[in-house]
């Protein structure tokens, strides 16, 4: 491993990081709970009340007490000693490592309600929206006893709901509508029209996976800047053209070009010289080319369903719609042109923000979640966080075997399919991790042929697939999961209402078996998590093959030979720690592509800060007309008559109108630099140099671009009682706006992705 013997050295030491403290804390808030017990609810309050200062905490043992009472109270849960020093950890800013099962929804409210009692705001920023609405109200009666409020903001919120619920004291929503509302607060004109209230505590559920795994998956605001007319048209002079004649399609049937006939048609019908001339070449060519595209290429219901008005993708190797998923904008137009729906035309990047620099932006990070000590280096480097290990309330009584490890692939399904065959025939009930959705159905297809009924669990709806996972423990139950099993869901032996609870325990509690390793040790261990909840039997069972993509991409740069028994089987030992070798290796890998990726979004986020700070001045004080009126003094005078806030707010527009034009230039100017860098730096410099050099540069041209347009418009536009009339002048803003996530990031390796799409091979 060599280089990366720092990292595993970091690891080792804050793994062991020492909670005597905390649990000196506990153990005489325990002593003072016995009092706690006959005191109305009001003087538990007043308790808690009393232990805290706005700067802090200053009674911990009391504070704790108090919260355990109230937990006892209005949730029936009276919090372990375990979960009180998680509590502890957590206000002191670390992320804390808690096994599944161990109650961190609770842990999570408790802390929460901690901070806002010191009158922090708190969002607590779950993996989904169901959890987010589904954790507020169950954590409701806590929080509110003592007088605080909470409220989830979900996909489902509306404006005005959004705006209330983020004034409350804590928060529950999912990263991404957190995310979408920065950004969309990121465009307004008028402070009135803000939807978030800031907050000063993260405090992140499943922070492994937020912080570290999808910290680089940007979260997009494009908008809508008109010109649907012209789509329109060209929409219709495409319609006209004639496969053969007016265009042709090459032998793949993958790129199609116009004809000369096909092109004098298309200029007649627009009415135009020619395409090729330099006013349309940039644009009205573009276009017709992705209407062309649009209508030759892409095929309603294989390539894109419509449904309530809507262009839905279909990903190609896994043959289902792909929620969050955009073709590049300008062709998402021509699809929605051609289908005749409401065209989100000329769509704009406004801005864009990675969850890294997201969450960066809080004072306060704190997090919880099964998996953290494998991420110990990253969650310092990147977060300045401390891991905490919390033991768990009861002794785990989960059997993990060593890894069964095979010389191929082929060998290694059919041992797979075998195993889960002879399991199922107990009654046990099994989950299977798998890396994709055509494996999971080739190995439930494999199943079925055997006879065994299989859940597949294809998550699309967050409740749904809650459901399917909560029964998955119940005797003789098959599920297989495409993805990480509903993070945050509880599997109760016995099924959700645990009525076959000890025939199952007797049958040796949930059998959990992963198809592969993942890239990261984390990934397995959530899969592992699974089973074993709460001191419950279980066992977890991982199946390798020296095929598989952990083992080839990590064992690039050493080899190992083996001899395999009659089923293909390796049991050689040297073999299981090549196999650990080698995930030890592609675990370096991320953290290198993490690293340097983050290299590169840092200055952009930094730029980012200055952006923001920027528009809190515009917005907030009359800053806009000050600065436009002292460049344009004459302009000023003519404008003399108008009441101070019109002309305020007037040049607050002008400003900000280019102001948050040029940063989304900037954004897609930068998005092509790095594109290219690599080409594009000199020999002397680095391209990470010579993309910050660039960047520098191009941020203070923005800056000065901005004003020097701004002190133009506010020459040019009219300007009266209603306000700088911007949008008659061109200068519009974006009149309707989307959001969604770029889903191809280079973390998010499925760990065999080199065998999907191979439907038989479980057979
Ligand atoms: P995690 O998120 O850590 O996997 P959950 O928060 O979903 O765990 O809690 C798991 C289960 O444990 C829930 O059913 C919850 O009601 C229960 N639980 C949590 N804390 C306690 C407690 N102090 N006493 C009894 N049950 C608890």
């Amino acid at each position: 491993m060599g280089k990366f013997d720092w990292f595993w050295k970091a690891m080792g030491a804050t793994a062991e990081r020492n909670d005597k403290k905390s649990k000196g804390i506990v153990d005489r808030s325990q002593e003072l709970a016995k009092d706690f017990a006959s005191y109305s609810d009001s003087d538990v309050v007043a308790a808690v009340r009393g232990a805290v200062t706005g700067a802090g905490i200053v009674d911990k043992p009391a504070f704790l007490a108090g919260l355990s009472a109230a937990s006892t109270r209005t949730l029936g849960l009276t919090p372990f000693n375990v979960q009180g020093q998680a509590v502890l950890r957590l206000l002191e800013g670390d992320v804390i490592q808690m096994d599944t099962g161990e109650g961190k929804t609770l842990v999570g409210a408790m802390a929460a309600t901690g901070f806002a009692l010191t009158g922090k705001r708190v969002h607590l920023i779950t993996v989904n929206n169901y959890l987010a609405a589904r954790d507020a109200e169950w954590m409701r009666p806590l929080v509110e006893f003592f007088g605080l409020s909470v409220a989830a903001v979900t996909e489902a919120s509306t404006r005005d709901e959004r705006v209330a619920a983020y004034r409350s004291d804590v928060v529950y929503a999912p990263v991404t509508e957190i995310g979408f509302d920065h950004l969309r607060d990121n465009q307004i004109t008028r402070r009135s029209q803000t939807v978030q209230a800031p907050a000063d505590v993260a405090l992140v559920d499943e922070a492994d996976s937020v912080l570290i795994d999808e910290a680089l998956v940007p979260l997009v605001l494009a908008g809508n800047v008109g010109a649907q007319q012209a789509t329109g048209q060209i929409t219709e002079a495409v319609s006209r053209l004639v496969t053969g004649t007016d265009y042709v399609i090459d032998a793949e049937g993958r790129n199609v070009s116009l004809t000369d006939d096909g092109a004098r048609k298309v200029e007649r019908t627009l009415g135009i010289e020619s395409l090729y001339d330099a006013e349309h070449v940039g644009d009205t060519l573009v276009r017709v080319n992705l209407a062309l595209h649009a209508q030759a290429l892409l095929h309603r219901d294989v390539h894109y369903i419509v449904d309530e008005g809507k262009v839905s993708l279909v990903d190609a190797s896994r043959g289902r719609v792909a929620e969050l998923q955009r073709w590049p904008d300008g062709l998402q137009a021509a699809v929605e042109a051609k289908e005749g729906l409401s065209v989100s035309e000329g769509g704009r990047i406004l801005d864009s923000i990675t969850l890294q620099a997201l969450m960066r932006r809080y004072p306060t990070v704190c997090g919880m979640t099964g998996t953290a000590v494998e991420a110990t280096e990253q969650l310092r480097t990147f977060y300045g966080l401390h891991v905490s290990v919390i033991d768990r309330a009861t002794e785990t009584k989960r059997f993990d075997e060593a890894d069964r490890i095979y010389a191929t692939a082929a060998e290694k399904n059919r041992a797979i399919v075998d195993e889960i065959e002879h399991l199922n025939s107990t009654g046990q009930p099994v989950l299977v991790g798998t890396h994709d959705v055509a494996e999971s159905e080739a190995l439930a297809d494999a199943l079925g042929e055997r006879g065994v009924t299989v859940n597949v669990l294809n998550a699309k709806n967050d409740a749904e697939e809650a459901r399917i996972i909560a029964e998955a423990g119940d005797v003789g139950r098959v599920t297989v999961s495409t993805q990480m099993a509903g993070r945050g869901t509880d599997i109760r032996l016995g099924g959700a209402d645990e009525a076959a609870r000890d025939e199952v325990v007797g049958l040796g509690g949930l059998a959990v078996i992963g198809t592969a390793r993942h890239r990261t040790s984390r990934l397995d261990n959530q899969l592992r998590g699974r089973a074993g909840r709460q001191g419950d039997p279980g066992l977890t069972l991982f199946f390798v093959s020296l095929e598989d993509d952990v083992v080839v991409a990590g064992g690039a740069d050493s080899a190992v030979t083996a001899r395999p028994g009659q089923d293909g089987r390796v049991a050689d030992s040297r073999v299981q720690s090549y196999v650990e070798h080698c995930r030890r290796v592609t675990e370096g890998q991320l953290l290198e592509i993490h690293a340097q990726t983050w290299k590169y979004n840092k200055l952009l986020a930094d730029h980012r800060d200055i952006l923001d700070e920027r528009r809190a001045t515009l917005l907030d004080t009359p800053a806009a007309w000050e600065e436009l009126s002292s460049r344009s003094p004459e302009r000023a005078k003519q404008l003399d008559h108008l009441p101070e806030d019109v002309k305020v707010q007037a040049a607050r527009d002008i400003m900000l109108y280019h102001l948050d034009t040029e940063w989304s230039e900037h954004l897609a100017l930068m998005d092509d630099v790095r594109e290219s860098i690599h080409l594009r730096a000199i020999a002397r410099e680095t391209p990470i140099d010579e993309y910050h050099r660039i960047a520098v540069r191009e941020f203070k041209d923005l800056a000065n671009r901005a004003v020097d347009k701004a002190v133009e418009t506010f020459n040019e536009v009219t300007i009266d009682s209603a306000g700088a009339h911007l949008e008659a002048a061109g200068w519009k803003r974006p009149s309707a706006t989307w959001t969604y996530m770029v889903s191809d990031n280079p973390l998010s390796g499925s760990g065999n992705s080199f065998i999907s799409g191979v439907a038989n091979m479980f057979r």
